[in-house]
């Protein structure tokens, strides 16, 4: 994320602050600076505020602690004004799983608020008063901790509650359409968050409106994982791919991007696939080198590999993750051909159009002409004969994918 101020490590992951944060912190000095103009009341307010945010910054490492119990890591943490992120590497697969990281963070938020009523008790004779909030710093953070547990756990998808009730529908139905259900009840309560934050709270109102955005970005994600359900990397591969060898001059993948839409090469010595030639590097290159310097120069040695069975939705996921438009297919490091975000997308449309028809039809290994599938070198095993182009059959709609 851009315009963020790092804050340090905790276990390990980064915490880091959005600089829209440090708007929130003026804001809030001017509100109390209106009640009572005087430093000590805006001091107070502001300490309030960074305890809050510290409650929030527990709140998002419960939920990533749990993760990494399950072997999910944390990219980061971020605060925002309106609250914090964690970016997990990805969100564990099994219900159960999933279910317990939601939940980390809001049962979290219920220990502090036990603590801080073990401590108001403690401090002597309870009165009901004493318990309400603006009575005490202590009582103010039972209640925020109250506030937080309890808001997080509403079901507006992707919040906690959201998350939890997913993973409570995956038990019991598949995992796409648990997100598709998730993911509409996430929008219904966005809309409620606007309408009730434009009369109440701003604040409201934004969390609404981000909640909008991730719930259907959350949305468009089950609706790709359903498209490519059962489908495996070979089946969106393109095979006739252009490549290079490491002692070309940089003059012969000038000339191959020219007359062609490929962008990326795979540099080839033998049958061996050995670095990768993006196109930021090849003009890169050009610029330091000239057109007559070798590929080896500039190619890029480290690179990512797709095997051909692979799960496509995953390796789909790895090309968006990483801004990489062009992943390699290789097997016992021979190139098999490329997979590219362009050709997943152009599935997706392919796939839209099928189930736009009356009855609703789906892309299916069964539906993809044989020609898309079958490698260039003689390392693939050999597939079973798939319909011709023009002979395509119709599948029943919904069917689960083919076993592989
Ligand atoms: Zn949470």
């Amino acid at each position: 994320m851009r315009w963020t101020l790092r804050l340090g490590r905790v276990a390990g992951i980064p915490i880091q602050v959005h600089a829209t944060f440090l708007l929130l912190v003026a804001w809030v000095a001017w509100i109390y600076w209106r009640i009572d103009p005087t430093i000590t009341s805006v001091r107070d307010g502001v300490v309030f505020l960074l305890v809050v945010f510290g409650i929030v910054v527990l709140h998002e490492l419960s939920h990533a602690l749990t993760a990494r119990a399950f072997g999910v890591g944390t990219t980061d943490i971020t605060l925002l004004p309106i609250g914090g992120i964690s970016r997990l590497e990805r969100q564990p697969e099994r219900p159960h799983q999933e279910l317990l990281v939601a939940l980390a963070g809001p049962a979290l938020n219920y220990v502090l608020a036990a603590v801080c009523l073990a401590v108001l008790l403690a401090r002597g004779p309870a009165t009901p008063e004493a318990l309400l909030p603006g009575q005490s710093f202590v009582a103010d953070l039972l209640w925020v901790n109250v506030a937080l547990g309890t808001f997080n756990l509403l079901p507006a998808f992707p919040m906690d509650g959201g998350r939890a009730l997913r993973a409570g529908l995956s038990m019991v139905t598949t995992r796409v359409r648990a997100t598709r259900i998730a993911a509409f009840l996430g929008k219904v309560m966005a809309a409620v968050f606007v309408v009730v934050g434009l009369m109440w709270s701003p604040v409201l109102a934004l969390i609404g409106f981000f909640v909008w955005l991730a719930a259907s970005a959350e949305s468009a994600t089950a609706d790709m994982q359903r498209a490519m359900e059962g489908l495996a990397v070979r089946d969106a591969m393109i095979t006739e791919v252009q490549t290079v060898a490491p002692t070309d001059p940089l003059a012969s993948p000038v000339h191959l991007m020219l007359s062609s839409f490929q962008q990326d090469f795979p540099v080839v010595e033998g049958q061996r696939i050995v670095g990768m030639l993006p196109q930021e590097a090849l003009l890169e290159g050009l610029v330091r080198l000239g057109h007559a310097g070798p590929v080896s120069a500039v190619m890029a040695r480290e690179f990512q590999a797709a095997l051909p069975e692979e799960d496509l939705f995953e390796v789909a996921g790895r090309l968006r993750g990483r801004a990489r438009r062009c992943l390699p297919v290789v097997r016992d490091g021979a190139l098999l051909g490329v997979v590219t975000i362009d050709n997943v997308a152009e599935l997706l449309r392919v796939h839209a159009a099928l189930e736009a028809r009356p009855g609703g039809m789906r892309v299916t290994r069964a539906l993809l002409p044989a020609g898309s599938s079958t490698g260039t070198s003689g390392g693939e095993p050999p597939r079973p004969a798939a319909p011709a182009p023009g002979a395509w059959s119709l599948t029943e709609p919904r069917q689960p994918p083919p076993s592989r």
